[in-house]
């Protein structure tokens, strides 16, 4: 860049232009619609300049230029028609550290004059730097005709109306947005046609409108957001954010330490899951709960181990928020299967092994036992996920050997999935039942029902340095 581009305020300054010709009146035209308070110091003035100082328009000196004039003055145009005095001027002008520009002299000059499209208040200037002054005009004429000639008085009318979007939208996103609906659509349109009547109106309603949406997006919301089974790695970006945005967090006991960690510092977390021990918040008091915080104008994230949406109670949660007019959104997490069966090395589809998956709750009430197609559950070439088995897993095996599967059908255990405290116990159907008494093993934990849990043996790859708990069935090598 060879010139710094600024727009200069010159209002009420004193400004002097040194000649007294056409050249000189040209100037003093642009200083005096900047506003500039223009001397004019030349032996004789050209007709329009003597009226423009008879009018007391201008102030004139009449002499030839001498460097006291330059006293006081912001800046300094020489336009005479003697290269010697432009000269002069520029060389006193320099020494006192005033801006000067000699017409037609941009070695003399320390500033340039670009061409201008003048759409008050919106000012279009082009430099070629002096060195392709018809490529500049050219520019010019384009922009000319490109440029709405009512493109100022768009300008002027935001103008008018910026102080009171800026009491009245109170984000710098809100009134961004405000803006751009501005400039796109009717309010543009009709002020650049020069309906500015109907263009007030439109600023009107829409700033109306603009505000009872901020207002919404003020008031508190809920996002429900899962928190995958464990290991903080596999949380979703999202999930990431919402907790990173969130004024309260109300997360379920599952949800490790880790994990919360990673919310806002100055978030207050409630831990609504039920501690032993502890009397247990009901489902309702949650719902509550999240309803107060919302409508607080809170940001609220609801976190729950693994997906909410698969056994997690989201469903009725948003039910809750849906009648009470919360508004709310879900973030999917890793679900138990998915993440337990990833960190165990067991494939929950295979093509020698299983075509389909099912996730049951282990935990239903035996009234309740009928609800489950045990025989479709037992089925060959299919994997079944107990989500809560762990304390029915005997009665879980007895229904499925009742129902005609295998006692070699595979099955594992792992507790404290994607955890580094996460153990596998894989066995049979006829083994697994003593071998979970053997090993202790305590919730959370996943039952996987299916001859994929065989892969754990050759597929397993996680936390190989701890303990593991694998058995392996001499059976398996036969089948
Ligand atoms: N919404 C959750 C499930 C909630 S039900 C999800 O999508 O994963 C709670 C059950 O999930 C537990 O009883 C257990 O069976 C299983 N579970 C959740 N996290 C687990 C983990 N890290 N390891 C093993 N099982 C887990």
């Amino acid at each position: 860049m060879q010139y710094f581009p600024l727009f200069l305020r010159l209002t009420d300054q004193p400004t002097l232009v040194v000649g007294g010709g056409a050249v000189a009146a040209r100037k003093v035209d642009l200083l005096r619609r900047a506003g500039a308070r223009v001397t004019v110091v030349a032996p004789n003035l050209s007709a329009s300049l003597a009226s423009l100082s008879a009018q007391g328009a201008i102030q004139h000196i009449a002499a030839e230029f001498c460097p006291e004039h330059l006293h006081g003055m912001r800046l300094v145009i020489a336009a005479t028609s003697r290269q010697a005095v432009n000269a002069w001027v520029a060389h006193q002008a320099e020494a006192r550290h005033i801006p000067v520009n000699v017409v037609d002299d941009r070695e003399l000059s320390r500033f340039i004059m670009p061409a201008i499209v003048d759409r008050s208040p919106v000012l279009v200037a082009v430099s070629s730097g002096g060195d392709a002054p018809v490529l500049t005009r050219r520019l010019r004429e384009q922009l000319e005709a490109l440029l709405p000639t009512r493109l100022g008085a768009l300008a002027t009318l935001a103008g008018s109306v910026r102080a009171r979007v800026k009491q009245r939208l109170t984000t710098p996103a809100a009134r961004r947005k405000f803006w751009e609906l501005f400039f796109d659509g009717a309010i543009a349109s009709d002020a650049l046609a020069g309906r500015a009547q109907q263009a007030e109106e439109t600023i009107a309603a829409s700033l109306q409108s603009a505000v009872s949406r901020h207002a919404e997006a003020q008031r508190g919301e809920v996002a429900l957001v899962g928190a995958g089974p464990g290991d903080p790695g596999l949380l979703t970006l999202r999930a990431l954010r919402a907790l990173q945005d969130a004024d309260v967090v109300l997360h379920d006991r599952l949800v490790s330490d880790e994990i919360l960690q990673l919310a806002r510092r100055d978030a207050e977390l409630i831990n609504v899951g039920k501690a032993a021990g502890d009397a247990p918040i009901s489902q309702e008091r949650i719902n509550e709960l999240l309803i107060e915080h919302a409508q607080r104008g809170q940001r609220v994230v609801r976190l729950k181990g693994g997906d909410p949406f698969i056994f997690g109670r989201g469903g009725e949660e948003l039910q809750a928020l849906a009648a009470a007019g919360v508004r709310f959104e879900v973030v999917p997490g890793v679900t138990a299967a998915s993440g337990c069966a990833a960190y165990a090395g067991i494939p929950l589809t295979h093509r020698d092994f299983a075509q389909s998956i099912t996730f049951v709750t282990g935990h239903e009430k035996d009234d309740q036992d009928d609800t489950v197609d045990w025989t479709a559950l037992a089925r060959p070439a299919h994997t079944v996920v107990f989500y809560m088995g762990l304390q029915r897993l005997p009665h879980i095996v007895a229904r499925l050997r009742q129902h005609g599967a295998p006692a070699d059908r595979a099955a594992a255990v792992i507790e404290q999935g994607t955890q580094a405290t996460q153990r596998v116990v894989v066995g049979t159907l006829a083994t697994l039942p003593e071998q979970m008494i053997r090993e202790r093993v305590q919730s959370p934990a996943l039952l996987i029902v299916g001859d994929v849990a065989r892969l754990h043996n050759t597929l397993s790859w996680f936390n190989h340095d701890a303990t593991r708990v694998s058995v392996a069935n001499a059976r398996w090598s036969a089948s």
